[in-house]
């Protein structure tokens, strides 16, 4: 669970010692006033577009950038460029220390490959050495749903918990743990990916293979998976969501439904409900493992607010295992919205900043001591 790159990872060896997080607070607090505050750029790449922002010490977004995500048949190279284009268009304008990406995708234990990325051409691509020999900053690479956990432990709806879990349901589910002060990566850095746990054996087939994972069932892509199964069926209960979406199954979305939903649409409350109710027992699954104290719920779908998380909440009260007889861990909404994979990415980059910073200085002093 724990590995040597503590360097990356300050609140490790406080943790380690078994001091948890007041110590690592402590510390923060200790460091050189303004330190802490240096702005650094976050860039969140998905699968449809790539957002750069500049975040100050409080995870407020100064100015922000966005383009389209290239498409998956460009190179490495290609996806590099619109990086470091956004990158520059706001260190040209802001006096930043650092550069975190938070990548949907597998990163490394390391932070500096990306190992895949589904929805790029990326295959064990050593991401940070490419970019911060483009842009001379320290960069730091990091999956998006640890980026997003990051940032809602520090200024969002996880603020104050020790021990809590993020869930990010967009078109599939992403998650991470976030503990003591630190993300757990797990052992390779593959931690986190609660989408493909397998809920309904036989079920539903996955991209990734199997059948019956989580986000088959529990997702934006479930969502609209239902939905589209009505109109193929020819149900009279999808009809009015049908003359939403213009008269063409393709039409229906997940925000669609969500705005149906908030109408009255009893159809598009019940496919909601469904998705809640899934949401509910694989949180059970993951309150069984791994105990936190709160449960973050983000991402686009989270957006459906109470016509989501009330019956998530119901079905985890009716799955977890030993109710009644345990504390139960809260259910809340993240507070960040669909900056907090920017956000994380950026403050996260901030811890690299101090070093290089630090780093900086004892060039200059050193090169001034010899003259
Ligand atoms: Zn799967």
């Amino acid at each position: 669970m724990t590995s040597p790159n503590s360097a990356q990872r300050p609140a490790v060896l406080p943790t380690l010692l078994g001091l948890g997080p007041r110590f690592a607070d402590r510390r923060r607090r200790a460091l050189p006033a303004g330190v802490l505050r240096l702005p650094t750029i976050g860039v969140d790449i998905g699968g449809t577009k790539v957002v750069a922002g500049v975040v100050d010490g409080e995870g407020r977004v100064l100015e922000s950038v966005r383009t389209e995500t290239p498409h998956k048949s460009k190179s490495p190279a290609v996806v590099e460029d619109v990086i470091v284009d956004l990158v520059l268009q706001l260190a040209d304008k802001h006096d930043v220390h650092a550069v975190g990406v938070g990548a949907a995708g597998w990163v490394d234990a390391e932070r500096s490959r990306v190992l895949f990325a589904p929805h790029l051409n990326w295959r064990n691509e050593p991401l940070r050495d490419a970019l911060s020999r483009r842009l001379r900053f320290p960069v730091v690479v990091e999956n998006d749903a640890n980026a997003a956990a990051w940032a809602e432990w520090r200024f969002g709806a996880g603020r104050g918990e020790d021990h809590m879990v993020m869930i990010t349901l967009g078109t599939g589910i992403g998650g991470a743990v976030v503990r003591d002060g630190w993300v757990d990566r797990g052992k390779y850095g593959l931690a986190g990916e609660f989408g493909h746990m397998q809920v309904v054996p036989g079920g539903h087939r996955c991209p990734c293979g199997n059948r019956g994972c989580w986000e088959q069932y529990s997702s934006g892509n479930a969502l609209v998976r239902e939905a589209r199964g009505l109109v193929a069926e020819e149900s009279p209960v999808i009809e009015g969501l049908l003359a939403r979406a213009g008269g063409t199954a393709e039409g229906i979305t997940g925000p669609l439904v969500t705005e149906a939903a908030r109408d009255g649409d009893a159809t598009a409350t019940e496919l909601l409900y469904e998705v809640g109710h899934w949401l509910g027992v694989g949180i059970a699954n993951l309150a069984a493992a791994l105990d936190p104290g709160r449960f973050v719920v983000g991402g686009g779908v989270s957006e459906a607010g109470d016509l989501l998380l009330g019956p998530a909440r119901e079905a985890f009260g009716r799955t977890l295992t030993g109710r009644g007889f345990r504390p139960e861990a809260g259910l809340v909404h993240a507070a960040l919205g669909n900056e907090a994979g920017l956000v994380g990415a950026a403050d996260l980059a901030r811890q690299v900043a101090r070093r290089f910073r630090t780093i900086k200085r004892h060039r200059v002093e050193r090169a001034a001591g010899g003259a």
